[in-house]
Order: structure tokens, then C-alpha cells, then sequence
């Protein structure tokens, strides 16, 4: 049964049957109202203003409309840290942790890392705020991207170093010890792009247009040109791209090439070593 959101309905009438998952309830309850957590415990009882049933309405509405609740409340946690989102960046998925746990267990001391199409900035956000040693520079083509990077990097005192590049149009003859990808892998007409929170992200962060190996490829042609020997390349993917990514890699001389499984259980990041 969904309760009505409407002026007198207290926090406990609400904090059930929206018509949402209980989580989400929560999070849109307490976003609406400004109010912490623990507030719909110690304040069950506090009925809501005419005002705020209408605000609190009208995010239920764009969640049950479909829009990500990562989009309507403005942030997203990844990695423990919270990250400002908008629609203009992918919403940071847990599945991403991965490739960042491989990144810090093989970054050396002092080492630079390269996070290429940093989107929220999530990859080099969570290794500089983890890595107070390592030397981070991410980059992205997108303006928009590039200022929500900026703004969690600062948020969470993360330091970090910001490019506006085309892959590695901008970087120079510069190179790294680490480089992490997650670009976009999804191939053009792949039906998940028009389902759940994918519709509302930005297609250029999803979908290479082609057929979702195009822009792994790029960065694997490219990369020898900006490591140092030894330096690793770690790349996230689709889950039914491994073996293609693992193909590339070798062709391009890689070695210790390999792929990690993410919690679920699938290949989501492939890697290997410039000898
Ligand atoms: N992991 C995202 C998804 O499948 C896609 C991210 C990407 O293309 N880099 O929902």
C-alpha cells in the first residue's frame, strides 16, 4: 500500500510504503527534509509541512519516473568517500572498486598514475586520497566532467591534477608508472543502454558508438607510449570483454597479462606490464 506524501504525515508513515525500495526511501526522506539518518529514528513522530510534502512529492516522483537516485540527491559514496554526481558523469559503480584495489597494490611509492576519462573522478579521487604519495593526474574531454573532478578532489582532499585530453592527445611525452581506465565499453545498441539508470547517464561515457572496444583499443595503442618499463596498464570492461582485451594486450607486447574477477564474480578489469 503506498502512503500519501502529504502536510501531517509523519517520518515513520513515510519511511514505508512510497512505493520505492527501502533504501532509496530513506535516502530521498532525508534529502528532501535535510535531515541525517538517525533523525528518522529520533524524530519518527515529526509530521511534515505543507512544503516539504511537496518537495519530498516530487523527488519520489522523478525516482518512480526512473531517474537515478545517484542524480537526484547529487552524490554517490565510492570507495568510502562521497562524490558529487550530476548527469553529465557516469554514477561511480561499486564495480569499480576493483580496478582502484589494483592500482594501489601496484602503484610504487611516489609514483604517478594516469586515470584516463576520469568522469566523477572516481579512480583518482579514491588512489590520491588512499595514496598521499602518489603523484595523480586524470583526465577527461568532457568541461562538465572535469569540473565535478575537481570539485571531489577538493571535497575530499584528494590531490590530484586535472587535464583536458582526447585519450592521450594532451599528456605529452609524459610517463607513468600506473595507467586505469574505465572508459566507455558498451557496444552501440547493446540493450542495457536503454534500461535502469544507464538512460539517464551520459551516452559518451557508456558507448564508444561502435562495437564498445574502440576506446580500449585507443588507449592500448597508446599506452607503451606513456609508461615507464614495468609500468602497469589496468583497464575495466564489459563482462563479456576480457578475452578480447587480454588479445590486445598481448598484441601490443604487454606482458603479465591477466584479468580479475569483480565481486560478482565477473572478468571487469584485464591488465598487463610494459616490459
Ligand atoms: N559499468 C557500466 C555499466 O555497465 C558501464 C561503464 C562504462 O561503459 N565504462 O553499467
Amino acid at each position: 500500500m503506498t502512503t500519501q506524501v502529504e502536510a501531517g504525515a509523519t517520518l515513520r508513515q513515510l519511511q514505508a510504503g512510497l512505493g520505492l525500495d527501502p533504501l532509496e526511501n530513506r535516502i530521498l526522506l532525508c534529502h528532501a527534509l535535510a535531515l541525517p539518518r538517525v533523525a528518522l529514528i529520533t524524530q519518527s513522530e515529526r509530521a511534515l509541512t505543507a512544503d516539504e510534502a511537496a518537495r519530498l512529492a516530487s523527488l519520489v516522483q522523478r525516482r518512480l519516473d526512473g531517474e537515478p537516485i545517484a542524480y537526484i540527491v547529487g552524490e554517490r559514496e565510492f570507495f568510502g568517500l562521497p562524490f558529487r554526481v550530476a548527469p553529465g558523469v557516469l554514477i561511480p559503480r561499486p564495480d569499480t572498486e576493483l580496478i582502484v584495489e589494483l592500482a594501489l597494490e601496484r602503484l610504487p611509492q611516489g609514483g604517478r598514475l594516469l586515470d584516463m576519462g576520469t568522469g566523477s573522478g572516481a579512480i583518482a579521487v579514491a588512489c590520491a586520497h588512499t595514496r598521499r604519495d602518489a603523484v595523480v593526474t586524470a583526465l577527461d574531454l568532457s568541461d562538465e566532467a572535469l569540473a565535478i573532478a575537481r570539485a571531489n578532489a577538493a571535497a575530499n582532499g584528494a590531490s590530484v591534477r586535472f587535464l583536458r585530453s582526447d585519450w592521450f592527445a594532451a599528456v605529452g611525452e609524459e610517463r607513468f608508472e600506473l595507467i586505469a581506465s574505465n572508459p566507455p565499453y558498451i557496444a552501440a545498441g547493446d540493450a542495457h543502454l536503454a534500461q535502469g539508470d544507464l538512460r539517464f547517464e551520459p551516452v559518451g561515457a557508456l558507448t564508444d558508438h561502435a562495437d564498445g572496444l574502440s576506446a580500449l583499443r585507443s588507449i592500448i595503442a597508446g599506452a607503451p607510449g606513456h609508461l615507464v618499463s614495468g609500468g602497469w596498464l589496468l583497464l575495466e570492461h564489459g563482462y563479456d570483454q576480457a578475452h578480447a582485451v587480454r588479445d590486445l594486450l598481448q598484441a601490443r607486447g604487454f606482458s603479465d597479462v591477466q584479468s580479475w574477477r569483480d565481486l560478482p564474480g565477473i572478468e571487469r578489469v584485464s591488465g598487463g606490464r610494459l616490459p
